[in-house]
């Protein structure tokens, strides 16, 4: 994907600045989503990085991964699989507790929702500090699939969130926020 169409997606990312605590600045993709082109080039640009990958099953992130997590199974060819705030789930799951950039969280994944023969992409908005995505991918990982692969549309590159994955783990981001 050419470097300026993302310039493009990125120059529509909203920052709010103390939100939703004081120190954060808050990369707001509202104003991406609402972008009939920037929205074309986001799932164009991440169908283009998994196309050949066998994905089977995306899994999206509760709430903002699920925006791109359902479109990009479908132009995968692949299941959807939600992984939620507590509570929300109906069937026997398995859960997470975990540390954000702002405060304390809780995930939860349904028992049988990703089996062994399973290529798994997991999905969300951001990477900030990276406690979120880890938290679900020990969750996925307790599922024994066959390989998996991270993605954002951006990352907050300065909080070295992709630290903490396993060597083995492919993460990618469309873009990343330098500090900005
Ligand atoms: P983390 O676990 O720190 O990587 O936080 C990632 C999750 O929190 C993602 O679901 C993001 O939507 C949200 N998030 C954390 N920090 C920010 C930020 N500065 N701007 C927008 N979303 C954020």
């Amino acid at each position: 994907m050419e470097k300026e169409k993302i310039e493009f997606v990125k120059s529509k990312v909203r920052n709010i600045p103390d939100f939703p605590v004081k120190g954060i600045q808050f990369k707001d993709l509202t104003t991406a989503l609402k972008d009939p082109e920037a929205m074309r080039i986001m799932c164009d640009a991440l169908t283009e990085l998994y196309a050949d990958k066998g994905i089977t099953k995306v899994v999206g992130i509760e709430a903002r991964g699920f925006i791109f997590g359902a479109i990009l199974a479908e132009r995968l060819g692949a299941g959807f699989v939600p992984l939620r705030k507590p509570g929300k789930l109906p069937a026997v799951t398995i859960k997470k507790t975990y540390t954000k950039e702002y405060g304390k969280d809780t995930i939860e994944i349904h028992k049988d929702a990703i089996s062994e023969d399973d290529v798994v992409l997991m999905h969300d908005d951001l990477l900030a500090t990276g406690g979120t995505m880890v938290a679900a991918l020990d969750l996925v990982q307790t599922m024994n699939p066959k390989k998996v692969y991270v993605n954002f549309i951006c990352e907050l590159g300065f909080l070295n969130g992709r630290k903490l994955f396993p060597a083995d783990i492919e993460v990618t981001s469309l873009f990343d926020f330098e500090g900005e």
